[in-house]
């Protein structure tokens, strides 16, 4: 049985897990998915998205293949649901992608494109090749409790995707457990990882005002008025071709919500909407950075603190 996630999959020799990633070997349990990339990039950090993290910076950006939710609406289907094996993939081992980093004088890596949950070895291995370099994961944060405090011990900054607040979207689009992926967005919260949210805003599945009210509530509560939240924009793809775009009202609304649920760091993603992507100093309401799709100004940011009011701002730098 693979103990990863909560899915806790038992699997026969020469089976795979749900994820496609991990397979079962003459009686053991091997990653069929280790150092296996399929797309690698330099992003702007905002499109992680993290937009409280070092602004303004590149990161290099590192996927693999595999799964461990199914979402209806992936976007990112032809890597997320291919087997090892099925998709063209170059090995790259920890000491290659560690080698590259230093060449090319990155000192931060993102896991991202696909779900980096099912590469934990993968991972840890590089990261115990460059304790220096400075790790993000992009995630749907499905994976038990053990792992995870592992993982955030190398992990310095985190996105997780929350994809509704009622467990019934959860289990019918994207296979999976709202409370799963609650209970370890407080964890990652609680052992000090830098923490971002997207909630990608689906017309008709996730989007009512109880639901993001909920939701909002939530992360003031559980985690901290201060996290930053992104709402973004959905576009039809994979499965779920029928259901249309996202209205930019409608992501400005969710942004309201949040804000009057007492969110200080509230944003609409995958849509240029005037200053919904700005951030505001939430005491003297000064203008901090500005940004206009992956252009990025700073404003009024000196060190972590507003320039106008010197208040400390939720800011890594
Ligand atoms: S990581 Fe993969 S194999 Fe392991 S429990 Fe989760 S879905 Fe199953």
């Amino acid at each position: 049985m693979c103990e990863l996630c909560p899915h806790r999959c038992r699997i026969h020799v020469n089976g795979f897990g749900k994820c496609l990633a991990r397979k079962g070997e003459e009686e053991k349990l091997i990653a069929n998915n280790y150092g296996k990339v399929s797309s690698f990039c330099v992003d702007p950090v905002e499109k992680k998205p993290l937009y409280h993290y070092y602004p303004k910076t590149k990161i290099f950006s590192v996927g693999g293949i595999g799964c461990n939710m199914f979402c209806k609406h992936c976007q990112n289907y032809a890597i997320s649901m291919s087997p090892a094996g099925r998709r063209r993939t170059t090995y790259e081992s920890p000491e290659e992608i560690v080698a590259f980093c230093r060449k090319e004088k990155f000192d931060a890596i993102a896991f991202t494109y696909n779900e980096p949950i099912i590469w934990f070895e993968y991972i840890m291995d590089i990261m115990k090749e460059a304790p220096d370099l400075r790790c993000v994961l992009v995630s749907n944060g499905l994976i038990c409790e053990e792992p995870l405090r592992e993982l955030c011990k190398v992990t310095d900054a985190m996105n997780i995707d929350i994809k509704g607040f009622t467990e019934e979207f959860y289990m019918t689009v994207c296979g999976g457990h709202l409370a799963d992926v609650m209970r370890s967005t407080e964890i990652v919260n609680q052992e000090g990882v830098h923490l971002e949210l997207t909630y990608l805003v689906i017309p008709g599945y996730n989007d009512s005002e109880k639901e993001i009210e909920e939701f909002s509530s939530w992360v003031r509560d559980r985690l901290s008025p201060e996290t930053p939240v992104h709402f973004s924009r959905f576009h039809p793809d994979f499965e779920m071709m029928d259901v249309p775009i996202t209205p930019v009202e409608t992501l400005l609304r969710c942004r309201d919500t949040a804000m009057e649920c007492g969110l200080e760091y509230v944003y609409v993603g995958n849509v240029v909407a005037d200053d919904s992507s700005d951030t505001y100093c939430p005491n003297c309401g000064a203008l901090v950075i500005r940004r206009r799709g992956y252009s990025v100004e700073i404003v009024a940011l000196n060190g972590d603190r507003c320039s106008q009011c010197r208040e400390r701002m939720h800011i890594k730098r």
